[in-house]
């Protein structure tokens, strides 16, 4: 039996009043599915007619399943070498969940580019402290700012659908940009309705595909690393933790991606930026508002920042964006959280920290006390239960 393909078909585009989507069709398994990246009609000519970005998002389907690719249209002869030679092998001998495949297309080379330094604005630690980085005097100083419409499972925000969320904020990069000079590019796409995956595996692969389909606007890329380089490890169900395979290979002859902040860890970030003021009004980690709001305070990201900010006798600096005289008023039980919190690499860091910290308070030591006490009583109950189920 000769071996399953997925096809990507010839791009196309459609246009309404006031968006463009260019699109390709995607066989896989006999279901077709028109996939597409969406960009107002002034921008449009950004849209980059490449099977690249197409490529990109559908290769975690294309290595689980361990079918090849063809392109039925012209494909970067830089990344098609990349992903064939290295990302794909590495992936499938370091991985029980990754195949081996190969991508068929026909090779071309550079793109006509206007050659933009750009990251993505979430508000989070990662992307703040990028754009700390690449101001006036840097290297590559940031010209764009970008919002992607990628949904992401542990974002959940309360009393309101994906779509209106990304609206929102795009109002508020609009805002940030118009204050600090920054040009802007809103990116919606519908490979969250089409690609059924668990976020996680797949957010960086999203995340690269989006600013391949702008090949024409973008010619640096810094994608902002969520850990520190040596924190690397191929978890195909992180593929953040990865970043630094990914990243680099995703590079064509006309376009280079960074994984900016790779040489910091999260905590070393918080540090620098309680010295950047522009943090004070915008640092948002919240993973239950929305942009536009204030942070909630209490789901674990915004815990974790906030004890980190504590830590080093910042928090007064973050009222404008959190409500610091309420965590303040359940300081113990709060960095008692941020203590047991030990799930993610993250979390165990910060854990860390406020562990070798001289000023924890004996109340916050007793309370974590508590809360593990809490989760091992509650996780010895869940056994229980599946033993009798079982
Ligand atoms: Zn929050």
């Amino acid at each position: 039996m000769s071996k399953k393909v997925i096809d990507v078909g010839k791009i196309y585009f459609i246009k309404d009043n006031n968006n463009t989507k260019m699109c390709s069709d995607i066989k896989i398994d006999n279901r077709h599915n028109t996939l597409w990246f969406s960009l107002k009609n002034e921008d449009a000519k950004y849209f980059c007619e490449r099977a690249d970005a197409f490529v990109m998002a559908i290769l975690p389907i294309a290595m689980t399943r361990g079918y090849d690719v063809i392109c039925h249209d012209l494909m970067s002869k830089k990344l098609h070498y990349q992903l064939n030679h290295y990302l794909i092998p590495i992936l499938n001998d370091e991985t029980e969940i990754y195949n081996k495949m190969s991508i068929y297309a026909d090779l071309t080379d550079k793109v006509e580019t206007e050659n933009a330094v750009m990251t993505s604005f979430t508000g989070g630690v990662d992307s703040l402290y990028t754009i700390m980085k690449h101001g006036k005097e840097s290297d590559f100083p940031i010209k764009y700012l970008c919002l992607f419409n990628l949904k992401s499972y542990y974002m959940y925000i309360e009393k309101r659908d994906e779509k209106e969320n990304f609206y929102k904020q795009c109002e508020r990069v609009e805002e940030f940009a118009r204050q600090y000079n920054y040009e802007k590019i809103y990116l919606d796409t519908n490979l969250d309705e089409c690609l059924s995956e668990y976020f996680s595996t797949v957010v960086t692969f999203r995340n690269i595909a989006c600013v391949l389909s702008i090949q024409k606007l973008v010619g640096t890329y810094l994608l902002s690393s969520s850990r520190k380089a040596t924190q690397f490890e191929i978890d195909p169900y992180i593929s953040e933790a990865f970043d630094l395979l990914i990243v680099p290979l995703a590079s064509t002859e006309s376009l280079t991606f960074y994984l900016s902040g790779a040489e910091k860890t999260r905590i070393e970030k918080i540090k620098e930026l309680t010295e950047y003021d522009i943090s004070y009004k915008w640092l948002h980690p919240c993973a239950r508002r929305g942009l536009d709001e204030k942070n909630c305070g209490h789901c674990s990201k915004c815990l974790r920042d906030l004890a980190t900010l504590w830590y080093f006798g910042e928090l007064d600096k973050y009222k404008e964006v959190f409500d610091i005289d309420k965590y303040k008023k359940n300081l113990n039980q709060n960095l008692a959280y941020a203590i047991v919190n030990t799930k993610g690499i993250l979390d165990k860091d910060v854990s860390d920290l406020l562990l070798s910290s001289k000023s924890l308070p004996d109340e916050a030591k007793k309370y974590s006390k508590y809360f593990k006490t809490a989760i091992k009583n509650l996780e010895e109950y869940k056994n229980d239960k599946k033993d009798d189920k079982e």
